[in-house]
């Protein structure tokens, strides 16, 4: 026995040791505080009490440079400071460097002030962007868990969701790169401003996004597709960061609701009133938990009214541009 004991206590390591300590340590990681320089520009960035988004990104993400940094990881950041950088020089960071992970770090605003919960981008669509989707899922199952108890919504999304026609800069110029914008929770509830004002709760994200990296290179690593090389969608046209705060941008879980209700009926005009809602919630929400279903309702209505085609990219909007959390 005695002499089985090396063995027996390496096997008994390897099971107790959580991660490997050194896997970080070849990697590369770009990290963009959203936003900057913008607090005498814009107006909708801003909580109820004042505390802006560009400088809670930057809060977290100078934290999170320390744990990863500590790990032995290179770090690469967009900004320190609160500054103006533009978006393609953000993700050309990223290529320029080489990086293993490209991470853009937000905080979320809507109209609707009692809307919480982490929504992750992905560049693209989900059959194509493997990597992405995969880094998305680890990123939105440690918010949810850290931040949120474990409870709630987390939303994994395509970017085209939000800006139809390119996706987001930032994803868009490092695609190739396993990348996601992290959008943790929403600085428009009032009492998540409250909590991201204070450093221990940013703290408490940083660990949680460290957590979600280590995990993510703990996978085995999934490709990423030359973008439209397995589909290709029309855009779906949406409010967009201004116009989500719009009093329409409260309506979004009604207008849901009512279209679900609606695809109840029999009568054909009920499904079309049902697939205009529908469309009317995605477009003043389109991140929101209800979306997927939303595009799955429009799909239904639009069958139902045998406009086949169009039920078709309905459906096929929800498959690539929604991914479920496992
Ligand atoms: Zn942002």
């Amino acid at each position: 026995m005695f002499k089985f004991f090396p063995f027996l206590f390496i096997i008994f390591l390897l099971l107790n040791c959580e991660t490997d300590p050194l896997l970080l340590h070849d990697k590369t990681i770009v990290l963009d505080p959203g936003h900057g320089g913008t607090a005498d520009s814009d107006q909708y960035r801003v909580g109820p009490t004042g505390e802006r988004e560009e400088w809670i990104n930057l809060r977290v993400a100078l934290k999170l440079q320390t744990l990863l940094e500590e790990s032995g990881a290179t770090v690469i950041m967009t900004r320190t400071e609160d500054t103006h950088v533009e978006l393609a020089d953000r993700a050309q960071l990223a290529l320029d460097h080489d990086a293993h992970l490209f991470l853009s770090i937000h905080h979320n605003a809507i109209a609707d002030t009692t809307a919480n919960f982490p929504i992750i981008y992905f560049h693209g669509y989900a059959s194509e962007n493997l990597a992405g989707v995969q880094l998305a899922k680890s990123v939105a199952s440690h918010l949810r868990k850290d931040l949120f108890g474990d409870e709630g919504p987390a939303v994994l999304a395509s970017d085209h969701t939000i800006f139809p026609t390119a996706g987001t800069a930032v994803l868009r110029h490092s695609y190739g790169i396993p990348g996601v914008i992290s959008e943790a929770s929403f600085f428009t509830n009032p009492g998540e401003e409250e909590r991201l004002k204070n450093p221990d709760y940013n703290q408490l994200e940083a660990e949680s996004l460290y957590r979600a990296i280590l995990s993510y290179f703990e996978e085995e690593a999934l490709p990423v597709y030359e973008k439209n090389s397995l589909t290709e969608l029309p855009p779906f046209e949406v409010f967009r960061a201004a116009e989500r705060m719009s009093p329409e941008g409260l309506r979004w879980k009604e207008y849901f609701k009512k279209a679900q209700n609606l695809l109840e009926s029999d009568d054909p005009e009920d499904w079309e009133k049902s697939y205009k809602l529908a469309s009317q919630s995605v477009r003043a929400f389109a991140d929101s938990y209800h979306a997927r279903d939303a595009h799955l309702l429009r799909a239904e209505a639009l069958e139902r009214l045998n406009r086949t085609e169009e039920a078709a990219i309905a459906r096929q909007r929800a498959e690539e541009f929604y991914v479920k959390m496992d």
